[in-house]
């Protein structure tokens, strides 16, 4: 064989499709409808025109810029952009429920290319191949794919009824293993979501020597993000990304919030893998993108609005929604299966995701685009039901 033995245990994560045969409504990978702030589009072309050379440089290896401009932006919306107050001159201010009880400092931030290689950094750095990790049987499907890429034993803990998470079960689970824990808040692709409070309990209650990730790729959109509690445990570790909040998912822009201890042992792999995984560019977008948060505050709200006004919407036609507090809606229909669902929209040229796996797959995702997506998809749910 010419392959190394470790290639069996590898099983790749199926991302939402992208067809080429023709032009969809593209519902299906929670991306943000609206494209970065002109400010981004501006900063991106400005620094490649004015400075051609600098593409022949290689880029910040640390993104020390950007680490700050991080730190910044989370310290002036709270962390949770679509509660964030906007002053008419565009100053933003976190919500009181939202407000740090310290400042947030660059040595807090760690970057890398997309919260997807992050992830990856993490499973290397704090999870052991000796010991279980906790997580949930349905949460971000990329966590089981690391576990294999790393050899790393996962233990899942099966959901409750209303499909929230067993945080009782989940952290005897994490004594018994003598391990750490990872889960998605709000998660995926469920939508719910746990407060900081719930999240508080199960830390004070979880190993404090083992790691405990939350990631909030969907917190701006109405959770409550965990980034409070830092000073309080030092085993959080809180992973975050550009991908969905920040019109961003092209640029593979992924970060972690965390004590500058547990940074530095991610750099560290970081540095032992790839060097640079933040290019040039996407450093000028990310900085760009962290100094105008008026303009991604309004654009989470934008999407919270039409989430809610799509989630009425599909609970007058007969669905079972769960009350999402994501950019996405999780829901099935008592006589229509979520694979026919699928097809039929996808028939009329929206893509939205259908998730094989037993136990969800009655279910289907739908990712809540601009006012007029969802209305061209609100017509087709009309046709179909
Ligand atoms: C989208 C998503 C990610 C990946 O984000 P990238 O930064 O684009 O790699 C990570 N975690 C969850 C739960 C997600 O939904």
């Amino acid at each position: 064989m010419i392959t190394s033995s470790r290639m069996s245990a590898l099983h790749p994560y199926v991302p939402g499709e992208q067809p080429k045969d023709r032009v969809y409504t593209k519902l299906n990978a929670n991306e943000n409808p609206y494209a970065p702030s002109p400010k981004v589009i501006k900063a991106v072309t400005d620094f490649i025109t004015a400075n051609p050379q600098k593409l022949a440089l290689y880029p910040d290896p640390d993104s020390n810029e950007l680490h700050a401009k991080i730190a910044d932006m989370i310290n002036k919306t709270g962390g949770v952009l679509c509660r964030a107050h906007v002053a008419p001159d565009g100053s933003v201010t976190p919500d009181e429920s939202d407000r740090i009880p310290f400042t947030v400092t660059p040595d807090m931030i760690y970057t890398g290319n997309g919260s997807d290689e992050v992830l990856s950094f993490v499973f290397y750095a704090f999870f052991d191949s000796g010991k279980k990790f906790v997580m949930p049987q349905f949460t971000y499907s990329f966590y089981p794919v690391y576990a294999g890429f790393y050899d790393i034993p996962m233990d899942q803990v099966p959901l409750n009824e209303d499909w929230t998470l067993n945080t009782e079960e989940m952290l005897v689970r994490v004594k018994n293993n003598g391990g750490g824990m990872i889960f998605a808040n709000p998660n995926a692709p469920t939508s719910l979501a746990l407060t900081r409070e719930q999240v508080r309990q199960m830390l004070l209650k979880a190993n404090p020597d083992k790691i405990f990730i939350v990631d909030e790729a969907y917190v701006d959109f109405g959770g409550e993000s965990c980034i409070p509690l830092l000073k309080e445990f030092s085993n959080l570790l809180i992973v975050r990304t550009f991908s969905k909040s920040l019109c961003a998912a092209g640029m593979r822009l992924g970060y972690v919030v965390a004590s500058p201890e547990l940074i530095n042992t991610i750099t560290t792999v970081k540095n032992s893998v790839n060097h640079f995984p933040l290019d040039a560019v996407a450093q000028v977008a990310g900085c760009t993108a962290c100094e105008n948060p008026d303009y991604y505050a309004e654009c989470a709200r934008k999407v919270a609005q039409e989430r809610d006004k799509f989630y009425n919407f599909l609970k007058s036609r007969g669905f079972y929604v769960l009350e999402s507090k994501t950019n996405f809606l999780f829901a099935r229909h008592p006589s229509i299966g979520g694979e026919e669902l699928y097809r039929r929209v996808k028939e009329k040229g929206f893509l939205i995701r259908h998730f094989a796996t037993p136990g969800i797959e009655e279910f289907v995702r739908i990712t809540v685009g601009t006012a007029e997506q969802m209305e061209g998809l609100k017509k087709v749910f009309e046709e179909i039901i």
